[in-house]
């Protein structure tokens, strides 16, 4: 599939930018410009509002069971596009084919759970305190129109996790995707056109991303703002949002811990962590990053770990046998050259990897680091990169703690035999997810998101529905 120059989305039609400005889009793995993407101005804003608003109204009243078939319709859409929608992902973002493929796929399956899930917004009827002539009911209602903010890092699954569920509310949604990977989330929206949603319920930009923001979330049409990115940027979206009254979901960047006891199952946990840490190249909010692990297995589990990702294949992620992309854009690969040495400089140890690979393309090692100290700069800021830093504990409290330090809340991993251990991470650990002796699994089902910096709100399970609910009080007196 020919890589596309990709449209905005409004009012239901695919349209240049109304100032005919685009902005050019990068392979990550060949450094080539691919194609074009539009970018939006005020004007192109203005028409996506009113068309949200009045989409917004057509898809409120439509009944549950109407939109879940029209849901349903763009998630068979994804499932039978996904061998393309891939081909497209992985050339613009530059993660392994298969891995561009799972994430269309599991597009299909998020949307179908939110669509059945549509159908059970349910209200209640209250029983009266006084005259039983009088009815008490709430009512759960869609907020309104949604503003949407999503990265490059899932460019698909990031906006789906939100879209799914605004619209199986009955909300209508403006997503201002990522620039840098356009192509994949208008695939979703395409799916969506396709299977017929109404025009103006849904809405596509690209553009300037603060100036952006800065008009959508005061805009009087939008009623609600939900942002997957970075902690920085999401205060400063979340502070605006406020100062407008808007209702927020943020999902935020994490530092997940992994805490390996003495008691783990070495294979096992190097087996799941060592996955999750190097999908999509570690740029994912919930990779496991501070390697705690305890002294008397330490230097087993470093040599088992560093052994898994020397068998990492990268390259291209659109060559076969491919298991790890490039990074998605140069800004990592500097960002990854600043961690290598800053930890290198505090004295942590290079068991593996710390440089770029050749010149094209934003390639750079799996990378582990042993014996981190925890003022190095990749014990404290999120690296969002193919790296793992190591450390010993003694106790159990010791790795709670370390693990409870940082601002940080999202994710974390634990690998231990013992119930007792596994109680105890279960109950300090402050962090929105947890996965014991397992690999990471944010399903559909599962509400997905953080705490302290890592954001507030849900992005999966009934939780991510109410974030998109008004609910009212209603009394009815039968005079
Ligand atoms: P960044 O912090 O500038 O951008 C992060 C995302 O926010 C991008 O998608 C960007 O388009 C968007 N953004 C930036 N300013 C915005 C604004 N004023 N209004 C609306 N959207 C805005 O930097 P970056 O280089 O793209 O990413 C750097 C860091 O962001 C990463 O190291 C990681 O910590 C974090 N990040 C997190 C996620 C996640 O899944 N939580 C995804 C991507 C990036």
């Amino acid at each position: 599939m020919t890589y596309p120059n990709t449209q905005l989305f409004i009012n239901g039609e695919w349209q240049d930018a109304a100032s005919g400005k685009t902005l050019a889009v990068f392979n990550p793995a060949t450094g080539a410009e691919i194609g074009r993407v539009a970018h939006a101005s005020i004007a192109d804003l203005d028409r996506a509002l009113a068309a949200a608003q009045k989409g917004f109204e057509k898809w409120r009243d439509m009944p549950a069971i109407e939109r879940n078939k029209i849901m349903r319709k763009a998630a068979a859409l994804m499932r039978e596009r996904a061998g393309d929608i891939a081909l497209l992902l992985t050339q613009e973002q530059g993660k392994p084919l298969a891995e561009a493929k799972g994430e269309a796929m599991a597009a299909a399956d998020i949307i179908e759970w939110f669509a059945d899930e549509g159908q059970r917004v349910y209200g209640r009827i209250v029983p009266p305190r006084f005259a039983l002539t009088t009815r008490q009911m709430v009512l759960k209602d869609p907020v309104g129109p949604v503003a949407a903010f999503t990265p490059w890092n899932f460019p698909i699954n990031q906006v789906v996790r939100k879209m799914a569920a605004a619209l199986a509310t009955g909300c209508s949604m403006i997503v201002k995707a990522p620039e840098e990977t356009p192509a994949a989330p208008a695939q979703l929206i395409r799916a969506f056109a396709d299977a017929g949603i109404p025009a103006g319920v849904l809405g596509l930009v690209y553009g300037n991303p603060a100036e952006i923001s800065n008009y959508l979330i005061p805009h009087p049409t939008i009623r609600k703002i939900t942002f997957t990115g970075s902690t920085p940027v999401g205060k400063q979206l979340a502070a605006l949002a406020g100062q407008h009254m808007k209702r927020v979901t943020m999902e935020l960047g994490g530092h997940a811990p992994v805490i390996v006891c003495e008691d783990a199952d070495i294979a096992l946990a190097v087996k799941s962590a060592g996955a999750a840490k190097f999908r999509n190249a570690g740029q994912v909010c919930i990779s496991p990053t501070r390697f705690l692990v305890h002294e008397s297995i330490k230097n087993e589990f470093a040599t088992a770990l560093t052994q898994y990702a020397h068998g990492l294949k990268v390259g291209d992620g659109a060559a076969e046998g491919t298991t790890m992309g490039p990074l998605a854009n140069p800004r990592r690969v500097t960002a990854m050259a600043e961690f290598t040495q800053d930890a290198v400089k505090s004295g942590a140890t290079v068991a593996l990897g710390g440089e770029r690979i050749g010149s094209t393309g934003n390639f750079w090692q799996p990378t582990i680091l042993t014996d981190v100290p925890l003022g190095a700069k990749v014990f404290n800021d999120e690296p969002f990169g193919p790296m793992a830093a190591i450390r010993g504990f003694n106790t159990l409290d010791e790795a709670i703690a370390e693990a409870n330090r940082l601002p940080y809340g999202l994710a974390s991993y634990a690998f231990t035999r013992s119930l007792k251990n596994a109680d105890l991470i279960t109950r300090r650990l402050e962090v929105g997810m947890l996965w014991v002796n397992m690999p990471a699994l944010p399903n559909a089902e599962m509400p997905f998101g953080g705490v302290k910096d890592s954001g507030y709100g849900s992005e999966g399970g009934p939780e991510a529905m109410e974030a998109y609910l008004n609910t009212r009080s209603i009394a009815i007196s039968n005079v």
